[in-house]
């Protein structure tokens, strides 16, 4: 395959292969790449930058995996880590036991959420625990009240909410259902709401959003509602390809779950902190959730922490039906780690006192416009986002229904483009994602433009090549 060949292509320029062939049974990756290809090994970073360990530099566009949102040498961050290290390297959560920083950053997200009034808040270490806990809460909600057969989940197709077993369920990418006998029977997907690719001939932005909720409570009133317990969503679809949800869609889409009294989680584990240009993606779209996803930027992706808020409607039922059954009985060891908590506290302090929304919105249009100033290309199908967070489409004709044949590894093929003019992007076939961190000079922001618009060029170039074969 061509795409194998480009990438083997990026990495011929490293210098040996100390690490071929490693020990890892590596995450969201082929089992050929690590026998045929030296991995990147990332050294050091600093700033908008990752050095690998030969010494080469990158612009990190997807700020590690959607997640260093500070860059890569905060020095607050790491005095906080080494401060509470210092004092109190670890101490759980459970059976009433706690610690301050845990308390702190639970008061401090309810403060900071104020898309709507929020309860209580739950910790967890991951994006993927975070859903999972989701649908812990919700179901353990739905018994409570009496409701044992309202336990359905309806997600999207091209949701990405996380690689757990029932988060991989909510997930609505195949890659990650194949082979491992999931999504689980109770999860339900709905239509991916990508204008661009979906739409009708005629059909606005609006009529598609109509006619996507339509189709959702077709599906609900199918199954029946009584069954359907939460809908989850992404305020703008990450992984799937960064997709904004299209004009009046999330406001038509809450009026059908409302109808059916089906809570609404909205899983902001990209959006969250400003990357959007709103503290929140809520905030951006008017959503008002019953419940929410964090993780990522919830500490600058410094250590692995998540967090679950929850209305007071659903924590006042779980609080009352606990005080029946006894302990409420979910949790991790490191539920609340106060290590990771007292990196996350200092966290949401950095983003108050730099402005961190208006941080990005200062640079956003920068980013937004000089990227999509490239959509002309012959190759590019649409580039789209928000704030700081952009995908490509590369396709034929500029038509979503004429893709690259997959042999040709287009995609591949400007990543590694990117690589060698050093820079990291994250390729998914033939869709390019970025989302840098939010502390990118105006001159960084440039500088990532100029390395894609040369790897849009070659890649171009490539392209005819290989049509004129
Ligand atoms: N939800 C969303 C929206 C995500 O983007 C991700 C990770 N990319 C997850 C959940 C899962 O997070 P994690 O990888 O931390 O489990």
């Amino acid at each position: 395959f061509l795409s194998r060949l480009h990438s083997t292509e990026a990495s011929a320029q490293k210098v040996d292969s100390r690490f071929k062939g490693h020990d890892m049974l590596a995450p969201f990756t082929a089992g050929w790449q690590t026998t045929d290809l030296n991995p990147l090994i990332i050294d050091r970073s600093e700033g908008s930058y990752v050095y690998d360990i030969d010494g080469r530099k990158y612009l990190d566009s997807l700020a590690g995996l959607w997640c260093t949102s500070l860059g890569g040498n905060e020095p607050r961050l790491v005095a906080a880590a080494t401060k509470q290290l210092n004092t109190l390297p670890f101490y759980h959560s459970f059976w009433n036991r706690t610690t301050r920083p845990s308390l702190d950053l639970a008061k401090e997200l309810l403060e900071m959420f104020t898309a709507r009034k929020m309860g209580k808040v739950f910790f967890v270490n991951s994006g993927s625990e975070a859903n999972d806990t989701q649908v812990k809460l919700v179901w353990y909600y739905n018994n409570a009240l009496g409701r044992p057969n309202k336990k359905k989940f309806i997600a999207r197709s091209k949701a990405y909410h996380g690689s757990t077993l029932i988060s991989a369920s909510l997930t609505g990418l195949p890659a990650l259902h194949q082979k491992f006998d999931i999504p689980a029977p109770f999860v339900l997907h709905t239509d991916c709401p990508h204008y661009w690719r979906y739409h009708l001939p005629g059909e606005t932005e609006e009529e598609f959003s109509t006619r996507l909720a339509k189709n959702l409570e077709d599906l609900i009133i199918k199954e029946g509602p009584e069954t359907i317990a939460a809908f989850i969503a992404e305020p703008v679809m990450g992984a799937g390809g960064v997709i904004p949800p299209p004009a009046t869609y999330f406001e038509k889409i809450q009026a059908v779950v409302k109808k059916y009294d089906i809570l609404f989680v909205a899983d902001e584990v990209i959006c969250a902190f400003g990357r959007l240009g709103t503290m929140f993606g809520c905030d951006k779209y008017n959503i008002k959730p019953d419940l929410v996803s964090l993780a990522k930027a919830l500490s600058s992706g410094y250590m692995p922490i998540g967090a679950v808020i929850v209305s007071p409607e659903v924590s006042d039922v779980i609080h009352s039906q606990s005080n029946k059954l006894g302990s409420f009985s979910h949790g991790f060891t490191y539920s609340g780690h106060p290590v990771a908590c007292a990196v996350a506290i200092e966290t949401l302090k950095i983003y108050k006192e730099r402005n961190i929304v208006e941080k990005v919105n200062s640079i956003s249009s920068r980013f937004q416009d000089g990227l999509k100033a490239f959509s002309d290309s012959p190759i590019v199908g649409e580039i789209r986002g928000t704030g700081l967070i952009l995908g490509t489409e590369f396709v034929d004709n500029k038509s979503p229904n004429d893709p690259f044949p997959p042999e040709w590894g287009v995609g591949a093929y400007f990543g590694a483009e990117c690589q060698k003019n050093g820079m990291l992007v994250r390729v998914a076939g033939d869709t390019i994602m970025m989302s840098p961190p939010f502390m990118m000079s105006p001159q960084e922001v440039d500088e990532l433009i100029s390395i894609y618009g040369k790897a849009l060029k070659a890649t171009e170039e490539r392209v005819k090549e290989l049509k004129a074969q």
